[in-house]
């Protein structure tokens, strides 16, 4: 073995097919019974219908390597992601945009006026400085919008007072003064044809690459554990960081997630794929049909999946989501960054390997430039 991988998510597998492909062979381990990390996914058995099991993957770049890499092992079908949110009863389009400003403000602006209006609400706090997610969010909607659409939502999310998030959080949500209410503003964006699975089967599918299921790194009574093999060979480590070092410095804090899953006897549950719920009296975040990924795949007619997705924080037994990335948190992660440089011949990457919130294609995109910058000089 030249390379052992831990964890088989985005991450890990990018790393593998590129190390793979240049020649070394690579073990991936994961100590899950799947490949693919969270964004595995799976087919309902009653129904057929495709199951993200860890939350809803939607695929989204602006990066033409990236874009061009993922390409090698999928096709990608034209799916636009548009997300609706429910506050009070009423249905409002995401993100933020002109059609939900007027229907909040029961008014037919036009985007100057709106503009306007929102400027005038928004002036408590200037964008540039703000200090937190709660600033930030003011500063770009205004209150009355702040607090309809991401107050409530987000401390369900976050359990964590908005003014104790980092302003970036938010900064994924975009606010438009058009109709447009795609979700993503990236240059590309899909779903994989065949699924989720079938692509990450197709970058670990390479001869000199083996994939150890059911292992895990920190459990010394199988032979790819960390104390035997740190020190030995290159390693890529994409579980939590704070885990590898026995919480030495302290826990990180991180959001996990559950999910109800139900088969519903009719054919469209709620019209659309994912609906958030935006008040403090629902108790899940927002339910996701998988049915509506795929309107282009042979569903059953009469038969529907719905997930409810609940937020919380997580303890040691549960799997870590989100960083929440407290004030505190980041203190710590300094200490971590610390202990990892003077790790031997140990890279950390992916979203809790590095403690960061990326997305797939960030996580894709980091991976190919540790390749490259980092770990082929290593190998
Ligand atoms: N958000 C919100 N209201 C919404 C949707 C999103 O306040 O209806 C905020 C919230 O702070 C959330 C962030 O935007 O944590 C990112 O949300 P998104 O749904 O994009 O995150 P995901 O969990 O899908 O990565």
């Amino acid at each position: 073995m030249d390379l052992l991988v831990v964890g088989s998510g985005f991450f890990g597998l990018t790393i593998a097919e590129r190390a793979a492909s240049a020649g070394k062979k690579v073990v991936v381990i994961d100590r899950r019974s799947h490949i693919g990390g969270n964004a595995y996914s799976e087919a309902e058995p009653e129904t057929g219908i495709e199951v993200h099991r860890y939350g809803a993957h939607l695929f989204h770049t602006s990066n033409e390597t990236v874009w061009e890499y993922v390409n090698r092992f999928t096709k990608f079908t034209g799916y636009q992601h548009k997300v609706y949110s429910n506050f009070k009863g009423e249905v409002y389009p995401l993100p933020i945009n002109l059609g939900t400003i007027n229907q909040f403000f029961r008014a037919a602006y036009g985007p100057d006026e709106a503009r306007a209006l929102i400027a005038q609400q928004a002036e408590e706090f200037d964008t540039k400085q703000a200090k937190n997610l709660e600033e930030k969010g003011i500063s770009l909607i205004g209150r009355p919008l702040y607090e309809a659409f991401i107050r409530d939502y987000t401390a369900k999310q976050w359990q964590t007072p908005t003014t104790e998030l980092p302003a970036e959080v938010i900064s994924r949500l975009p606010v438009r003064y058009t109709y447009d209410n795609r979700y993503f503003n990236d240059t590309h964006e899909g779903l994989p044809v065949d699924g989720y699975t079938a692509w990450l089967e197709n970058m670990a599918d390479h001869p000199n690459i083996e994939v150890r299921l059911d292992t895990d790194f920190f459990d010394e009574s199988q032979p790819l554990n960390k104390k035997a093999l740190v020190g030995t060979v290159p390693i890529v480590y994409t579980g939590p960081v704070d885990r590898y070092f026995d919480y030495a410095e302290g826990e990180l804090s991180w959001r996990t997630l559950d999910f109800e899953q139900e088969v519903l006897p009719t054919g469209d549950f709620q019209g659309t794929s994912v609906m958030n719920y935006a008040g403090a009296d629902v108790p899940y975040t927002r339910i996701h049909e998988f049915r509506h990924f795929h309107p282009e795949r042979d569903y059953p007619a009469d038969k529907t999946v719905v997930m409810r997705e609940y937020s919380r924080f997580a303890t040691r037994d549960d799997e870590p989501y989100y960083p929440v990335n407290t004030p505190e948190d980041r203190d710590r992660l300094l200490k971590y960054r610390e202990l990892s440089d003077r790790e031997d011949r140990v890279l950390f990457g992916g979203r809790l390997g590095t403690y960061q919130y990326l997305d797939m294609h960030m996580a894709i995109g980091s991976a190919l430039s540790m390749f490259n910058n980092k770990l082929s000089e290593l190998l």
